[in-house]
């Protein structure tokens, strides 16, 4: 049957449209009127403190004119928690199409396992040798079985779309994502746990891994948002 595990996911940035000019030449359309992209960096220092000032003041629509798109296989627990972000485009395989490939989340030795504290912030703490093997095995007879279940629906003529509801959540899937720099920000102050953010968020650990890659690429592209989105602690304008 071939079954993977694997304990990462995949997230690669397919198209973008995103600069920090895009920032600047939609906000100061307030203050001059329009004017062309080649003016916006003409003057960076400006620029630095005009996206910086938007930030702080929470100014959010000029972060709205761009666009980044990804591609990402996640598991199907992660995409639950993604496609509660409504501020974003999401185009997502079809398991009543096509045949959901054998391919399963196990967390890896290093992911905490135990948690503690109180709804809302809880602390994660590495489990036993013992627990490690429980998880591991468990989650790895599941889906065996439940894939194999899967596989004896199709051979036997069931429909995709009914064979598909024995499949567990720990399945990958892949969609494109789209949003925009705003979008995003909001996305990551609330799927990454920063300490020192203004308001520290405690996310499921697989989706903040999305998020993760997520935010290193629109530090690349956007690197005067992304400090400014940091220094005014993480909070989305
Ligand atoms: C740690 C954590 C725990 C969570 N726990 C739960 C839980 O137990 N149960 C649960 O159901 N969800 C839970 N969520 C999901 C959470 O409530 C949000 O649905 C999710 O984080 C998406 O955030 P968002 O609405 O800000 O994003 P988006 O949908 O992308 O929206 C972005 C922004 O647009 C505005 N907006 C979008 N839609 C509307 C609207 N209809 N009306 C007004 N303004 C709108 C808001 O300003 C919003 O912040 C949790 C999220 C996190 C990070």
């Amino acid at each position: 049957m071939g079954i993977e595990f694997r304990s990462d996911v995949t997230v690669e940035l397919v198209r973008a449209n995103a600069s920090d000019a895009d920032v600047v030449f939609a906000a100061r359309v307030s203050t001059v009127g329009e004017q062309s992209l080649e003016d916006v960096d003409a003057d960076p220092q400006r620029s630095v403190g005009l996206i910086n000032y938007l930030m702080r003041d929470r100014h959010g629509s000029p972060f709205e004119h761009n666009s980044m798109t990804f591609f990402v296989k996640a598991p199907i627990f992660v995409w639950r928690e993604h496609m509660r972000h409504r501020i974003a485009s999401y185009n997502e395989e079809s398991a009543r199409y096509r045949e959901l490939l054998p391919v399963f989340y196990v967390p890896s030795h290093e992911r905490p396992l135990v948690q503690s504290g109180k709804p809302g912030a809880y602390e994660f703490h590495p489990g036993t040798p013992a627990q490690s093997e429980l998880v591991e095995r468990t989650i790895q007879e599941s889906c065996t079985a439940a894939y194999s279940g899967y596989l004896e629906m199709l051979e036997a003529g069931v429909a995709r779309e009914v064979a598909r509801m024995v499949l567990p959540v720990t399945i990958y899937s892949s969609a494109y994502v789209t949003m925009n720099a705003r979008a995003l920000m909001n996305f990551l102050s609330l799927r990454r746990k920063v300490e020192g953010s203004y308001f520290v968020s405690y996310p499921q650990r697989e989706i903040e891994m999305v998020a993760e890659v997520y935010e290193d690429h629109f530090a690349q592209l956007m690197p005067l948002t992304h400090s400014a989105f940091n220094e005014h602690g993480r909070v989305a304008p």
